[in-house]
């Protein structure tokens, strides 16, 4: 992680210094231990705020849409695949975008990493060859990054980016052999009633904060349905049905736009696993389609496109 931090810091002072892009956004250290907050910087005395760590989840493609100045952006994988999305939404436009790529090594789970504190605080924490070691008053714990990775990275087969202007780094190898559906095989292999009181279960804890949506570098719409007053499309309370209503919708909202970046999971305060709606989804599209979301500007994605012979057995 060294050397793609002195790499960062190194293109986006350049490209501030020789004025190619307006703003770099990218991550700084965060407040808290194992936070990296994103960033906004304009100057090249800025440009040592910059960080990068295990801890740069954040899908920085959510901070693009309807951006009006020439921006540099650090992509990992997941990223420039809603990067792509956006483009071809119409979203940004590409001219307007410097992208550096950052092949991606996973992310590391902050909830799996406190959970395993049990209960210590930590106060700081680091990371050398493939280690991450976070310390507190009276402890030091060393965790191995492949075994804390978020749930979504663990199971990435895109962790290169699949566009860039520059790569921060050698591209990593991509993870080939993962079995990416293996919950969701076991959810289809449910009853219709069990399968009904799993996400009775899944969703009865949600607050309707909507944080999730608002993380999503792909919920970018003005007014999100949930807000529209006319029509009004559902109720503003945690009314069950209108909970279900907002997940499902939503779900369908991101059928073939999902890249399982999820900034959705992390962003939910009740740890709500609504990945499992949006990977179903990405399943389904991908077996009817052929289609993963965010591979290439010249594929849009297939609810926005018509062919004659797109499988209809959903009409009937
Ligand atoms: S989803 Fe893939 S590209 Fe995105 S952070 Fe995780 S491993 Fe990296
Ligand atoms: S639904 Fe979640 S996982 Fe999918 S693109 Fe949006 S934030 Fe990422
Ligand atoms: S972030 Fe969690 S609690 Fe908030 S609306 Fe989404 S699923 Fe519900």
């Amino acid at each position: 992680m060294q050397s793609y931090r002195t790499k960062i810091f190194e293109i986006a002072l350049q490209l501030l210094v020789e004025r190619q892009v307006d703003a770099v956004l990218g991550f700084r250290r965060g407040t808290i231990p194992m936070m990296s907050q994103p960033i906004l910087i304009s100057s090249p005395d800025e440009v040592d705020q910059l960080h990068w760590d295990s801890f740069c989840s954040s899908n920085l493609a959510n901070y693009l849409p309807r951006r009006k100045d020439r921006v540099a952006v650090f992509a990992k994988g997941c990223d420039s695949r809603n990067i792509i999305l956006q483009i071809l939404e119409n979203q940004i436009k590409r001219e307007q975008l410097y992208i550096i790529g950052v092949p991606c090594q996973g992310m590391v789970d902050r909830r799996k990493v406190l959970a395993a504190l049990d209960g210590r605080e930590p106060a700081d924490v680091s990371e050398r060859n493939g280690m991450i070691r976070v310390s507190g008053w009276n402890f030091k714990e060393n965790f191995s990054r492949d075994e804390y990775l978020q749930e979504n990275c663990a199971i990435c087969t895109h962790r290169n980016p699949v566009i860039y202007d520059e790569l921060a780094a050698e591209p990593t190898n991509e993870q080939r052999e993962v079995d990416r559906y293996g919950d969701i095989h076991a959810l289809e292999a449910m009853n219709d009633d069990d399968r009904w009181q799993h996400f009775e279960e899944i969703l009865t804890p949600c607050i309707r904060c909507y944080a999730c949506r608002n993380a999503c570098p792909m919920c970018y719409c003005p007014t999100c349905f949930v807000d529209e007053s006319t029509p009004q499309w559902l109720g503003k309370s945690i009314d069950p049905i209108d909970t279900r209503t907002f997940h499902f919708l939503r779900a369908f909202h991101l059928a073939g736009r999902c890249t399982d970046c999820g900034n959705c999971e992390r962003a939910c305060p009740m740890g709500i696993k609504v990945r499992q709606l949006t990977k179903k989804l990405e399943k389904d599209i991908k077996q009817l389609y052929a289609y993963e979301a965010g591979l290439s500007l010249d594929e849009p994605p297939p609810l926005d496109t018509y062919r004659p012979d797109d499988p209809q057995e959903f009409i009937r």
